[in-house]
Parts: C-alpha cells; sequence; structure tokens
C-alpha cells in the first residue's frame, strides 16, 4: 500500500522546524530516518497530513566529546555510530548492540534520535540509554530540556516528549571502573528481540535494563541490588517476576520471562571493558 496524501515541509533550521511543528500541531509529524514512519505510514498505521523532514537541520548533527560526557545529534544514523572512532571508544556496548539493530539498509538511513522518539518497547536505543544513564535534550517553543532517559520513555511508543524534537542525546564516557554486557534473543539477525538485555556495571554497581518484554524499556530495581549484593543467579532471577511481561503471537509472558533470563545470564558472562 502507498503512505495516504501529506504535505513535505522540509525546513532549513531547528527553529524553523519547531515553529512548523507548532502551527501544525497534532497533524504534523518530524521524519528523520523514515524506516519506522514511512512503513507505519504505508500500513496507515500512522497517517500524519504533514511530515517535517529533519533532514536538513545541522544542529541535530555531530558527534563530540564534552567533558565526560559524549553528545550525539539526534539526527546521526546507526551506520554513523558504528562508524566512529569516539563512539566505538567511549561507548563500547554500542560495538556489542548495533550489529543487532535490523539490517545494513535500515542502519544506513535509521536514526538515533528516530529510535529513541519512538519508542518502541523492543528496541535495542531505549534499553541502552536507560543502561548508560543518558540524557535526552528536547529542544521546543519554551526552549531545552535535559530529560533523564529513565523518565523519558513513559509506555509503548509513548515518550516525555510534548512538542518538542529531540536535538541529541548526552551518554557518559565509559570509564576504567565499568564493564558492559549486551545480549538479545530473536526469531532471525536482525529482527526484534523476543527479549533482550544491557547491563553497565561500574564498579559494584549495576543498571540492567531490559527491552522486547514488556511495554518500554525496563529496569528492575530489585534485581540490580540482587546483583550488587552477589546473590546467587536464582535469586537475581525471581526479580524477573517484577517485571509486567508482554504476552503476544510471538512469545508468552512465561517463555518471555525465561529468555529474559536467558539474556540476562549470557550478557553477564559475556560482560566486557
Ligand atoms: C525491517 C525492519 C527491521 C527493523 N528492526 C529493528 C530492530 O531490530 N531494532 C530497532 O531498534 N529498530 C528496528 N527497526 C526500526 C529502525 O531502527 C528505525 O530506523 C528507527 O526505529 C526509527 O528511526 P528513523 O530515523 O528511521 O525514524 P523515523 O521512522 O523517521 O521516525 C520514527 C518516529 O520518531 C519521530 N521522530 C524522528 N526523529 C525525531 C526527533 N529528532 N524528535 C522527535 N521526534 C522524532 C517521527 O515523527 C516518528 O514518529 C527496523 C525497521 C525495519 C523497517
Amino acid at each position: 500500500m502507498k503512505a495516504p496524501d501529506f504535505d513535505y515541509l522540509l525546513p532549513a533550521s531547528l527553529d524553523a522546524a519547531l515553529a512548523m511543528l507548532a502551527e501544525h500541531g497534532g497533524e504534523a509529524m518530524p521524519l528523520a530516518g523514515g524506516q519506522s514512519l514511512m512503513p507505519m505510514m504505508n500500513f496507515r498505521v500512522a497517517a500524519p497530513e504533514v511530515l517535517i523532514d529533519l533532514a536538513n537541520l545541522s544542529e541535530l548533527r555531530g558527534i563530540s566529546i564534552e567533558g565526560d560526557t559524549i553528545r550525539i545529534g539526534a539526527m546521526t544514523r546507526y551506520a554513523e555510530l558504528m562508524a566512529d572512532a569516539d563512539v566505538q571508544k567511549h561507548i563500547p556496548i554500542f560495538g556489542l548492540a548495533l550489529p543487532h539493530i535490523a539490517h545494513d539498509a535500515i542502519r544506513n538511513r535509521g536514526t538515533i534520535g528516530g529510535s529513541i522518539a519512538l519508542a518502541d518497547p523492543a528496541a535495542e536505543m531505549p534499553a541502552l540509554l536507560r543502561a548508560l544513564n543518558a540524557i535526552v535534550e528536547a529542544e521546543g517553543p519554551d526552549g531545552t530540556r535535559m530529560i533523564n532517559a529513565d523518565d523519558f520513555f513513559l509506555g509503548m511508543f509513548e515518550t516525555a516528549l510534548d512538542g518538542e524534537l529531540i536535538k541529541a542525546l548526552h551518554i557518559p564516557v565509559a570509564t576504567s571502573e565499568q564493564r558492559f554486557g549486551f545480549h538479545e534473543l530473536t526469531q532471525r539477525h536482525g529482527d526484534y528481540a523476543l527479549a533482550g538485555v544491557a547491563v553497565v556495571q561500574t564498579s559494584n554497581t549495576y543498571r540492567a535494563a531490559f527491552f522486547g518484554v514488556a511495554d518500554r524499556a525496563t529496569r528492575v530495581p530489585d534485581l540490580e541490588q540482587a546483583l550488587e549484593q552477589q546473590d546467587d543467579m536464582a535469586s537475581v532471577l525471581e526479580h524477573l517476576g517484577n517485571i509486567d511481561f508482554t504476552d503476544d503471537l510471538k512469545a508468552n509472558h512465561t517463555t518471555r520471562q525465561r529468555l529474559a533470563g536467558v539474556a540476562l545470564k549470557r550478557a553477564l558472562k559475556g560482560m566486557t571493558v
């Protein structure tokens, strides 16, 4: 199927894009890589009357080190992240995770900002940002808001954005006390995960964010605490029971809980610096 008719706008600056967004309100949607939005329009899951293409916004591009943080523009594509030396050095968990996101063709167009804004519960990037304790920089009519990734994902395809655009992501650079783990289980390589987890260990503290298991990227404080206390694995896995697991045609909640446990054990076993 083809997408329903829409008007196409190509702003030259972030201010112009925000003005267009404010003018058209709920009838407009930003367009980044189009790898989710265009299929959604073709399937009539989304039918915006106006598309505001972010392609020419230089304010949403670039990767830079700012003190102990790496700032990544929202329009940075997965393929650019995979090729960037600073990202490889300072966010090593991206090297573990990015090859699992879709396929080359989609990684060549899909953007980090698009993934975060979409908030697909099975996507890798929201969980990575929660595990990394990242900050989302949002720009709106009232200025800039810095939103902790823990407060950003409100539910399935639902975020804390309020008439705003994601401008950039701020991610703490890796330190010598940190180790990283990542594992996901899919039916085929490149598919969305049935269950997966991103783990960041800093000295003896843990941040473990699961994806594909519930309505959003999910951390379980009791489970992280059990890891910190070095509880036996059976006790750690019991805390997965705190997750409100998704039931769907691909896997019921019991299967998903088992898969989440397998993913966690494998991620912990493969922890790297
Ligand atoms: C076959 C296939 C397999 C895939 N597999 C995976 C996978 O395994 N894992 C995974 O994570 N993803 C997967 N994807 C999705 C892919 O990663 C998308 O590229 C990504 O989710 C959205 O990025 P995008 O840049 O294409 O955004 P778009 O599709 O352009 O936009 C997505 C949404 O975000 C909004 N948006 C975009 N940018 C901004 C911004 N800066 N500020 C505010 N709102 C914004 C748009 O309005 C839209 O609602 C797959 C897609 C396909 C087609």
